[in-house]
C-alpha cells in the first residue's frame, strides 16, 4: 500500500463499515463510532430517549438481532443475515404467520429496478416491513409465510461522535457526516472515510480555525447537536456537510442558504480554478444536514459537498450502492478538494497596508531579492502589488485573488512576505472577531464593557 495514497485505506474502511446495521440509534451506530475511533479519536455522546431537542424528541433506541420471511417449506426467502437492507429500518418486532396476500402490504420493492433491494425506514411511525427485489417477490408462490423481526424498541440513547482539531482561534469550522445508513456505501460510508483523512491532514497543518468533525445520525443527530450546543453556535463560522463522496460522478457543491457565505466563495474559487468538471447548486431545503445547519434560526455558513448529489444516481438508496459503487480515486479526489478548500479558508483574512501613500519601496526591504531566481517571480511580484493595493481592511485575500486573477496561494504567499516586512498588519476587525486564545480574556473584557 502506498502511504502517500490514502485511497486504498479509505476503500478498506468503507468495506469494513459496510456490513453493520446502522440506524438513527442503536448498536450499529455505536460500533461504527468505535471503528472510526481507531482512526480518529472520538468523544462519543449518549443522549437519552425522550430528551427534547429543538422541536423533536430523541426516539426509542432500535436494535435488531435477526429477521426473516420463511416460505411454507421453512426456507428463508428474505433474510436479514444476507443484507440488513431487507428490513424496514426501525421495524417493530413481529413474529407471526400470514398468507402472501396479507404480507404484501409490508413488502417494499423497486418495480423499475427489479434486481435491486430498496432502502426504507419508518423512524417516527411504528411499522414493520421487508424490502426485497421485485424479481424475488414475483417468484414467491402463494401460501402461508412465517414472518419474524427480532428487534427491540426501548428506552436507550441516541449516539453521536465528535473529533476536534484545535486551531489557533476558537472560531470553528464544522464538517458533518451522517452515520445512520445501514449497508449503503456511497451514502454515507465514503463521506466518513474522507472525513477521517481530512481531519488527520488538517491536524498536521497547525490550522487557524478549530475544526469540529461531527459523526451523527441524519436529521435527528444534527438537531440534537444543535440543541446541545446552543452556547457554541456563534463560534461556528463555516461548515461543510460531506456525503456521497465516493461515486464516479463529478463533484457538486451546494451553497449554504446565505449563498454568499465565505465557504460558498471558497468552494466556488477552488472548484473553478482547479479545472475539475463540477456543478454548483443553489441552496434548497432538501438533502442532508445542511437542512438543519441552514434552518433560518441558525442560518450558518454551511454548504454541502457531494459527488453526484443527493438522490441523483440510480443506485441511490438501493442494494447497488455497495462498496464496488465507490471508487478509491473518487474519494481521493473529494479529499483533495476538501483539503484545498480548507487551506484557502484557513488563510483567508484581511490585512491593512501600513505604507499606503505611494507604493512602498520593495527593493530596500529585500522583497525583490527574495524573488530572484524564482520561476514565478513575475507572478509573485504582481501578487505583492495587488495585496498592497487592496489591503485596506475591506478586501480579504480571496477577494484579492479573484480580482487579480492570481492563484490564492500566490496571494497568500505575498501577504506572508509583506507581513514579514511589516508592510501589512492583521485587520483590527478580524483580530477582534477572532482573538488568539492568549488574547481572548482581553477581548471578552472589551465585549463585556460594550454590552
Ligand atoms: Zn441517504
Amino acid at each position: 500500500m502506498n502511504a502517500l495514497d490514502p485511497g486504498p485505506e479509505m476503500h478498506a474502511l468503507v468495506e469494513r463499515l459496510y456490513p453493520l446495521c446502522r440506524s438513527i440509534t442503536g448498536n450499529g451506530v455505536r460500533r461504527t463510532l468505535e471503528i472510526i475511533d481507531e482512526y480518529l479519536p472520538l468523544t462519543v455522546h449518549e443522549v437519552p430517549t425522550g430528551t427534547q431537542v429543538l422541536d423533536w424528541t430523541v426516539p426509542a433506541e432500535w436494535n435488531i438481532a435477526d429477521a426473516y420471511v420463511a416460505d411454507p417449506a421453512g426456507n428463508r426467502v428474505i433474510d436479514f443475515r444476507e443484507s440488513n437492507l431487507h428490513v424496514l429500518g426501525y421495524s417493530v418486532p413481529v413474529d407471526t404467520t400470514m398468507p402472501l396476500a396479507e404480507l404484501r402490504a409490508h413488502l417494499h420493492t423497486l418495480p423499475e429496478q427489479p434486481d435491486l433491494v430498496p432502502y426504507r425506514t419508518s423512524y417516527y411511525a411504528p411499522a414493520w416491513g421487508f424490502c426485497l427485489a421485485q424479481n424475488t417477490l414475483d417468484a414467491l408462490p402463494d401460501g402461508d409465510y412465517r414472518v419474524v423481526i427480532d428487534s427491540t424498541l426501548a428506552d436507550g440513547h441516541l449516539t453521536y461522535g465528535e473529533h476536534v482539531v484545535p486551531g489557533r482561534v476558537t472560531d470553528e469550522v464544522i464538517v458533518s457526516c451522517h452515520v445512520c445508513h445501514p449497508s449503503l456505501a456511497n451514502d454515507n460510508l465514503a463521506g466518513i472515510a474522507v472525513a477521517i483523512q481530512l481531519a488527520t491532514a488538517i491536524a498536521a497543518t497547525d490550522p487557524w480555525y478549530t475544526y469540529r468533525f461531527l459523526f451523527a445520525p441524519g436529521t435527528i443527530g444534527a438537531i440534537t447537536w444543535l440543541a446541545r450546543n446552543a452556547e457554541r453556535i456563534d463560534r461556528v463560522k463555516h461548515g461543510l456537510v460531506l456525503a456521497c463522496a465516493g461515486d464516479r460522478g463529478s463533484l457538486t457543491y451546494k451553497q449554504s442558504r446565505r449563498g454568499d457565505a465565505e465557504i460558498d466563495r471558497v468552494l466556488r474559487h477552488v472548484l473553478r480554478t482547479s479545472g475539475r468538471p463540477h456543478t454548483e447548486l443553489e441552496f434548497s431545503p432538501y438533502g442532508y444536514d445542511e437542512r438543519q445547519f441552514c434552518s433560518p434560526g441558525f442560518n450558518l455558513g454551511v454548504g454541502s459537498l457531494t459527488r453526484t448529489p443527493y438522490a441523483g444516481y440510480p443506485e441511490y438508496h438501493t442494494s447497488a450502492d455497495n462498496p464496488d459503487f465507490v471508487s478509491a480515486e473518487s474519494m481521493v479526489d473529494t479529499l483533495a478538494v476538501c483539503r484545498e478548500a480548507f487551506a484557502v479558508l484557513d488563510r483567508n483574512r484581511r490585512y491593512v497596508n501600513t505604507s499606503p501613500f505611494g507604493e512602498p519601496q520593495l527593493g530596500k526591504r529585500g522583497l525583490y531579492d527574495s524573488l530572484g531566481g524564482r520561476s514565478d517571480a513575475k507572478q509573485a511580484q504582481l501578487a505583492m502589488l495587488w495585496v498592497l493595493n487592496l489591503s485596506d481592511g475591506e478586501h480579504s485575500l480571496l477577494d484579492i485573488a479573484e480580482r487579480s486573477g492570481l492563484p490564492f496561494d500566490a496571494v497568500a504567499g505575498a501577504a506572508e512576505a509583506l507581513l514579514g516586512a511589516d508592510l501589512l498588519v492583521a485587520c483590527p476587525q478580524d483580530a477582534a472577531a477572532r482573538p488568539d486564545p492568549a488574547t481572548r480574556s482581553t477581548a471578552a473584557e472589551t465585549k463585556g464593557v460594550t454590552g
